[in-house]
């Protein structure tokens, strides 16, 4: 097949996806098929002159829940009036609050989440050292993300994920006004390791980043030239500008109406295939399909996390930097690099440094050794030092 790449490359393409959604629908199953979503809040019965029993008949709510959001010390209590635990509104927020997080704590499996914690805390140090080393060729890169794939998103599901931490938080306090700590400890790690790596955990971790990593990988060559069609790359203000415009609209929906617009076409619910509609498997299917040509479209466009992340990504500790005292303007790893990171970082001229994923490829490809993604310093190209060369070219 090596005789006919774009064959190879449509193939592979097929067959990822065919893979990843057949064994997700086994997984799944093997792990109780939670829907790992919390179920939609009714609205509640309330009414100032109905006595706490009736309050909880009306709304098929346990006498447990009852006497802890009330404080109810005595059985007698059930026939007190409810205006005398608070207004109707104050009544409700407080109930809607404890089911929200009794929903949202039924809806996960406690079994999975600290297992796949401890998958990343290995998974990512152990990339880290191959990077490190050096033994990351185009074909083991491949194999590394496919193995992210088949762990953190195959084998361990959708959720959690980094997007999720973000994306949950925001509808669920929006909702009903409650945070669920678990959910913040989650956020936190993925903001730690963002914090220290960069993007490290978008570039290995992520089950839905690392999916679109591997289908523009296939579409390359070893040499970093596109197989089918031709790959672009977006420029970062009318990315940002979407993915801005994407998260204020999404949080405007949730705090006003409740709804998650994100849910209808969640990308990482190509590892909970049970739970795809017709909307969200045809979103997914395209942006897999602009994932050949386009670097992470979800992730640059849409992701509530890449954004962050990329907030915090400006205090990482470490980072990609170039040296240029042996730095020899070839622009290289610009060239290579997926995104337009490296051409801003080169240039730094009056642009804000776009999301990097870690990916390495700028380091890989330079035939000086001046990148490293370290804890120094990021510094400023020296001014002319990319029109010397051109000149020194010219004579
Ligand atoms: S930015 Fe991409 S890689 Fe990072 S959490 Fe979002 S989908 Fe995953
Ligand atoms: S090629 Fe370099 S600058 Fe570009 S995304 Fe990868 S690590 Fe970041």
């Amino acid at each position: 097949m090596d005789k006919y790449p774009r064959l190879k490359t449509a193939v592979y393409f097929i067959l990822i996806i065919v893979f990843i959604v057949g064994l997700s629908i086994i997984f799944t199953r093997i792990w109780g098929g939670k829907p790992e979503q919390p179920q939609k809040l009714n609205e509640l019965i309330i009414d100032k002159e109905m006595t706490v029993e009736q309050f909880g008949q009306a709304n098929e709510l346990p006498n447990t829940v009852l006497k802890e959001v009330l404080e109810l010390k005595v059985q007698s209590d059930l026939g007190k009036t409810l205006d005398e635990y608070g207004t109707p509104d104050q009544i409700s927020s407080m109930v809607t609050k404890k089911l929200a997080l009794a929903s949202e704590h039924a809806s996960k499996n406690w079994i999975k989440i600290p297992i796949k914690f401890g998958l990343w805390l290995f998974f990512l140090p152990t990339v880290f050292i191959l990077l490190k080393n050096r033994t990351v060729t185009s074909g083991v890169r491949n194999w590394l993300l496919f193995t992210a794939i088949l762990i953190f998103g195959v084998v361990m599901g959708s959720d959690p994920s980094p997007m999720g931490t973000v994306k949950d938080a925001i509808h669920l306090y929006g909702t009903t006004h409650a945070i669920f700590p678990p959910r913040m400890i989650a956020l936190s790690i993925f903001l730690v390791i963002v914090f220290l790596a960069n993007k490290y955990i978008c570039a290995w971790g992520c089950q839905a980043g690392t999916l679109q990593e591997l289908i523009f990988r296939i579409n390359q060559t070893d040499k970093h030239k596109t197989v089918i069609g031709r790959q672009i790359k977006l420029p970062f203000a009318l990315t940002n500008t979407v993915r801005c415009a994407f998260l204020c609209a999404f949080t405007f929906v949730a705090f006003s109406w409740g709804l998650d617009i994100i849910d209808p076409i969640d990308p990482f619910k190509i590892y909970n295939p049970m739970y795809l509609g017709l909307m969200g498997g045809g979103f997914i299917g395209i942006l897999l399909l602009a994932s050949l040509f386009v670097y992470r479209p979800w992730c640059h466009l849409f992701c509530p996390f890449g954004l962050v992340g990329w907030l915090v990504e400006k205090a990482s500790l470490t980072r990609i930097s170039v040296n240029y005292e042996t730095c020899i303007a070839c622009e290289k790893c610009a060239t290579a690099c997926p995104s337009t990171v490296m051409g801003a970082i080169l240039r730094r001229d009056k642009t804000t440094i776009p999301d990097c994923f870690a990916c390495y490829t700028c380091r890989d490809v330079c035939p000086t050794d001046s990148i490293s993604f370290s804890s120094r310093k990021r510094t400023v190209s020296p001014s002319d030092h990319f029109n010397k060369r051109k000149r020194d070219k010219s004579i």
